[in-house]
């Protein structure tokens, strides 16, 4: 087998083979193969695509280079929430705490933030003290002790996805839906939950920009979720405008804090529901809608969600009084308030300019390794829809570095306000199992 005859076969728009995609990767991950053939190989996939089997393959391939946590041989009812990012996405913060006391496993590896979009990690260590490392022995101790655990994705866990994706980066090679699905798949397969919730964002702010490039991903990573005899679902939800009201790192956590305390966020809340609903029914944890619906409502109403949360920031050495008294957390140095200019109606927030802007501001990195400013973001006053009047509050802009006036600008004309009668849009589009 050599990778010349492996490129062409794919340039001659000719499917690959188990044993051909297994060869490219392992010997790719070995570092047996250059750059150059690996680029080629994947130039040809993003232009003539891979069907089911091959992605399939593929991701078998990518998960075979590492190890793979066993954890659903140990535990009853794994479950594992991917989303493919997006703006104000404080869905993690929330629907883990609330799976973890419902008294399901949640054993989440997240990603940190890159460009616009947020990462879970990040936003975890606006805990003093948390620890987003642990080993997989500590890993799997700790979801015995406390069934909850939410940690950087370990480096022995897919390792060659890692060497593939920094290839794709610089090669023009990310926008393949196989190869973004096999990228996903392969880390949530490697982390062994055997029940796997996907959230596919599609809008201005997402990955996707259509929702049918998000439905089609959505079918491919759920056919191969099936492939590997795990129980997958898929939301498709909507990224044009941001989710929740936050924007930022510590700011996005308080206000997971505040859902979790009680507070109803118009569309965060409802797909937080829906995530954990759907969760309960794909694992066998509930067999009726109603019976999820009620556990979701009373983990919020008894507080067992925000004591799942305490827990989980204690055993990562956090500091939860945190979680008690959110003042603790630092305030930015510098504010900016933004008031609307017109009666009406918010017709749409540009999600990704306000992600743009919230980065700007320190909330995320531009490069890998940039410093981030935990205190950073954007505080939206109005959602989408709703009614607003001249002079009422839209968005406060934080940061510990003074804000310019081009910033300011950016998010007044993100806030598309109307006069006309608006049709609203469901969060949620579509379901896929
Ligand atoms: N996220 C991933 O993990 N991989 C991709 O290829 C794209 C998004
Ligand atoms: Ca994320």
């Amino acid at each position: 087998m050599n990778m010349y005859d492996i490129i062409t076969k794919k340039k001659n728009k000719n499917s690959l083979t188990r044993g051909e995609l297994t060869y490219f990767i392992k010997e790719f991950n070995d570092g047996n193969i250059p750059d150059y053939q690996a680029a080629a190989l994947l130039m040809a996939i993003c232009i003539n695509g891979m069907d089911e089997e091959e992605t399939t393959n593929l991701t078998k391939a990518i998960v075979d280079t590492g190890e793979i946590l066993n954890i659903s041989e140990t535990f009853d009812f794994t479950v594992d929430k991917h989303s493919t990012g997006g703006v104000a996405d404080t869905t993690s913060l929330i629907v883990t705490p609330i799976l973890a006391s419902i008294g399901l496993t949640v054993a989440k590896m997240s990603g940190r933030g890159l460009g616009h979009t947020g990462g879970t990690i990040d936003k975890l260590e606006s805990f003093p003290g948390f620890n987003v490392e642990l080993s997989n022995q500590d890993f799997l101790n700790q979801l015995k002790k406390i069934n909850f655990a939410l940690i950087s994705q370990t480096k022995n866990l897919a390792p060659a996805d890692k060497k593939l994706y920094s290839l794709r980066d610089v090669t023009a090679t990310i926008n393949s839906i196989p190869l973004i699905a096999s990228s996903i798949m392969s880390k949530k397969i490697a982390s062994g939950a055997k029940n796997i919730i996907l959230d596919v964002k599609f809008g201005k702010g997402a990955f996707m920009n259509t929702i049918d490039e998000a439905k089609n991903l959505a079918r491919l990573m759920v056919k191969i979720g099936k492939n590997f005899e795990r129980n997958v679902v898929a939301l498709i939800s909507d990224m044009d405008n941001p989710l929740g009201m936050a924007i930022g790192n510590t700011i996005e956590v308080i206000e997971a804090i505040e859902i979790l305390n009680g507070k109803y966020v118009p569309r965060l809340s409802e797909l937080c529901e829906r995530l954990v609903i759907e969760l309960l029914l794909i694992s066998g944890y509930c067999e009726e809608e109603k019976e999820a619906k009620d556990l979701y409502k009373d983990s919020i109403e008894s507080k067992k969600g925000l004591e799942a949360f305490k827990e989980l920031i204690k055993e990562q050495s956090g500091d939860y009084t945190y979680i008690e008294d959110p003042n603790k957390f630092c305030k930015a140095e510098f504010s900016y308030e933004i008031y609307s200019e017109e009666d009406g109606s918010v017709k749409r927030i540009d999600a990704l300019s306000l992600g743009k802007v919230a980065m700007d501001l320190g909330a995320g990195r531009k490069v890998k390794g940039d410093e981030i400013d935990m205190q950073a973001g954007i505080k939206m006053h109005k959602h989408v829809y709703q009614k607003v009047n001249e002079g009422d509050l839209l968005a406060t802009l934080y940061s510990n570095k003074s804000i310019p006036d081009d910033l300011v600008s950016i998010v007044k004309n993100s806030f598309y306000i109307s006069k006309e009668q608006i049709e609203e849009l469901p969060v949620i589009r579509n379901i896929i199992k």
